[in-house]
């Protein structure tokens, strides 16, 4: 132990990566409070300077870094192996550290230095101008330049707003920690994955029950929806699934988000009005790419004006094929059958083909392949869960590049989906130089038994998802932790590496790699990768109408809320759903109440971002289609002008210095099989 561990607290080591599983729930506050207070004092330090400077400048990164520090091992380890005593820990700080992020971006003195610089700096130095110019752009989203009394009414606002998110998410989590389904009759159970009811019999004897007891965590939902027989079963998972949270279905009045829900609205309303913004949506794109709240409303009616009448062909042809009318919870049902009949593939036919390691090694060499990347499995330094792994990168001259841990297996006690969050942030200051490491998450089933844990394809588009994530974050040459790997970089620009490399997991060039039965070993046959392939554009005309009816409803939440009439929430879902969708689900219906993206994380008025980033990784991913996939110029030009670049560019410069010029919208619709002669360009 040395004097800088403190009293022994793991959260004060000075070890260059955390000691996870030394962090216990006490050790949270004090050592969030300790960080706070010296910080606090940096900051004074900070504010008497005469003349801002580069090592000023540094040193304010240092600030930020120092809190990152303690902060994000708590917040990473509540999200991966929460605990009541962890969570309430959690709690109890994020008004702390919100606080704290407040009092930074709403200092005057600091804000009238960071103008100052602003002049001074030369052109040449883009990350530092980069930098200012976000600092100075936050200071006013902060509310630096209102008048004391609104001031304080913003930070309050802030801090409850944190608050109350976070309130959100918990009561997502509990609501479906609290589902279970125990079947004794395995005919009640028929369709579904063998591996999935292995898992379900362990939990039953876990719990000294006979039979099968069924959680509703994400990969137990989306199998019952998909694949159960049993209309009754997916009809009341559906039900389970889509009342999460809410006043309605089997934990009615529990955990209802809807109260959150309207207070959420109405103190972003209220934060948006003080900064001078017509709507909470209106502010959301002042960090964006995006000009204005007409763009993005266009842009989303654009999609679905040309997906929608493809979307009801498709859902037409479907309802024919079942025989009988849709329900909500038969859609996913009877589209995994017709794309079985029609394309002979299933998603859970191809996991024997998806053993994890081996789609890792194919992984692995694609970044080998594109970036001459080295990447390979090392001592972890210490993990939060025995199942978690650590990687090391190098590049093609051997040098290190940073590295990653993967937390890939779903258990309880995590938060469901997948993500990619910065462990440790690149900084090559005075005082900091520190290569980046990531956190990249999952939840994929795991191994059981004999059986190594096996993906569908739909996890190892996932996989490569997060992991493009991961290589923004590991790929940066940005110095200045702010501005590096994913910080910094426009909400709507953030998904372009992430959706572009989703690409390379439909490529034959790369199935034939890494698709191996991990029984036989035998290739997955190349009749299937083009079946697999074919099957990549089927119903894509409702899957993108689905995500434009989430992404419109958010916006337009956003927009045009008013204390007068509140949220409308359930009223202005219904005409979104009238104008875009073409399934049409019951009364019950709480999906708001379920939308952890905008209401528990960050994409309030921003989930749109995912189709205007696809649009841009389409468009990106052209350039290697055009250029040959595997292009190692193409592929040096893409890590130069977008991956090492972080926020220290502007996304449509940075594009365009990729590209050659604005991004268009025909190569997303051409990709997803939604057929358009009109080209137009988004910018
Ligand atoms: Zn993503």
């Amino acid at each position: 132990m040395t004097a800088s561990d403190g009293a022994g607290n793991p959260l004060l080591s000075s070890d260059a990566l955390p000691r996870f599983s030394a962090i216990r729930a006490e050790h949270v506050e004090p050592a969030v409070r300790e960080t706070l207070a010296a910080q606090r004092a940096a900051l004074e330090r900070a504010e008497r300077a005469e003349t801002p400077t580069l090592e000023w400048l540094a040193s304010l990164e240092l600030i930020h870094e120092a809190v990152h520090r303690v902060w994000s091992p708590v917040s990473h380890l509540n999200s991966v192996v929460s605990t009541p005593e962890l969570r309430s820990a959690f709690n109890a700080c994020l008004p702390l550290v919100t606080e704290f992020g407040t009092e930074l971006a709403q200092n005057e003195r600091l804000y009238r230095l960071f103008g100052a610089l602003e002049e001074s700096l030369p052109e040449s130095l883009t990350a530092e101008r980069a930098l200012v110019r976000h600092a100075l752009r936050d200071f006013k989203l902060g509310g630096v330049a209102l008048p004391p009394t609104e001031r304080t009414r913003f930070r309050e606002l802030m801090q409850t707003l944190a608050a109350r998110q976070a309130a959100f998410e918990q009561n997502l989590m509990d609501a479906t920690d609290a589902f279970r389904h125990h079947e004794q009759d395995r005919g009640a159970l028929a369709g579904l994955p063998e591996v999935l009811l292995e898992r379900a019999r362990a939990a039953a004897r876990a719990e000294n029950l006979p039979g099968w007891l069924l959680t509703l965590d994400p990969p137990t939902y989306q199998a019952v929806i998909t694949h159960a027989e049993a209309p009754q079963l997916r009809e009341k998972y559906y039900e389970a699934w889509v009342t999460r949270a809410s006043d309605r279905g089997p934990s009615a009045g529990r955990w209802d988000n809807g109260p959150l829900i309207e207070e959420i609205l109405k103190l972003r309303h209220e934060a948006a009005a003080l900064l001078g913004y017509e709507s909470y949506a209106a502010l959301s794109l002042a960090t964006k790419m995006a000009r204005s709240p007409a763009e993005v409303i266009d842009f989303l009616r654009d999609l679905a004006r040309r997906s929608k009448p493809v979307a009801e062909r498709e859902i037409g042809e479907l309802t024919r094929y079942a025989g009988r009318k849709l329900e909500p919870w038969d859609v996913a049902f009877y589209a995994e059958r017709m794309k079985q009949e029609r394309f002979a593939i299933a998603e859970e036919e191809l996991r024997p083909y998806f053993p994890l390691e081996r789609v890792l090694e194919g992984l692995f060499g694609l970044a080998g392949r594109l970036f001459g990347l080295a990447i390979e499995r090392a001592d972890a330094p210490d993990v939060w869960h025995p199942s978690v792994r650590y990687y090391r990168l190098r590049n093609a001259s051997g040098g290190d590049v940073g590295g990653f841990f993967a937390d890939l297996f779903a258990r309880p006690n995590k938060r469901g989906g997948a993500w990619m969050d910065g462990c440790v942030n690149r900084a090559n200051l005075p005082g900091l130089r520190q290569l980046p490491v990531a956190h990249l998450v999952c939840n994929f089933n795991p191994p059981v038994g004999e059986t190594p844990s096996l993906l569908t394809h739909g996890d190892v588009v996932t996989l490569f998802h997060e992991f493009g994530h991961a290589l923004h974050h590991l790929l940066t040459e940005v110095d200045y932790p702010s501005v590096a790997g994913i910080n910094g970089v426009a909400w709507d620009a953030v998904e372009l590496p992430s959706q572009f490399l989703e690409n390379f997991s439909w490529l034959p060039e790369v199935l034939t790699g890494m698709a191996h039965h991990y029984k036989t070993s035998e290739p997955l046959p190349a009749a299937k990768i083009e079946t697999l392939n074919r099957s990549r554009t089927f119903l894509a005309g409702l899957g993108m109408v689905r995500q434009l009816e989430f992404a419109l409803f958010d916006f337009r939440l956003h927009h045009e809320y008013s204390p007068a009439t509140g949220g409308r929430t359930l009223a202005l879902l219904d005409e979104v759903r009238r104008e875009v969708a073409v399934v049409h689900p019951p009364e019950y219906n709480r999906f708001p109440n379920t939308f952890g993206h905008i209401f528990g994380g960050g994409y309030a008025a921003g989930y749109y971002s995912y189709k205007w980033a696809e649009v841009l990784a389409a468009d990106a991913f052209a350039a290697f289609t055009e250029a040959g996939a595997f292009d190692r110029a193409t592929a040096e030009r893409f890590r130069g002008a977008v991956l090492a670049v972080g926020g220290s560019r502007e996304p449509l410069d940075a594009f365009v210095a990729f590209r050659g010029r604005a991004p268009r919208l025909e190569p997303l619709l051409k990709q997803a099989g939604i057929e358009e002669s009109q080209e137009l360009a988004v910018q």
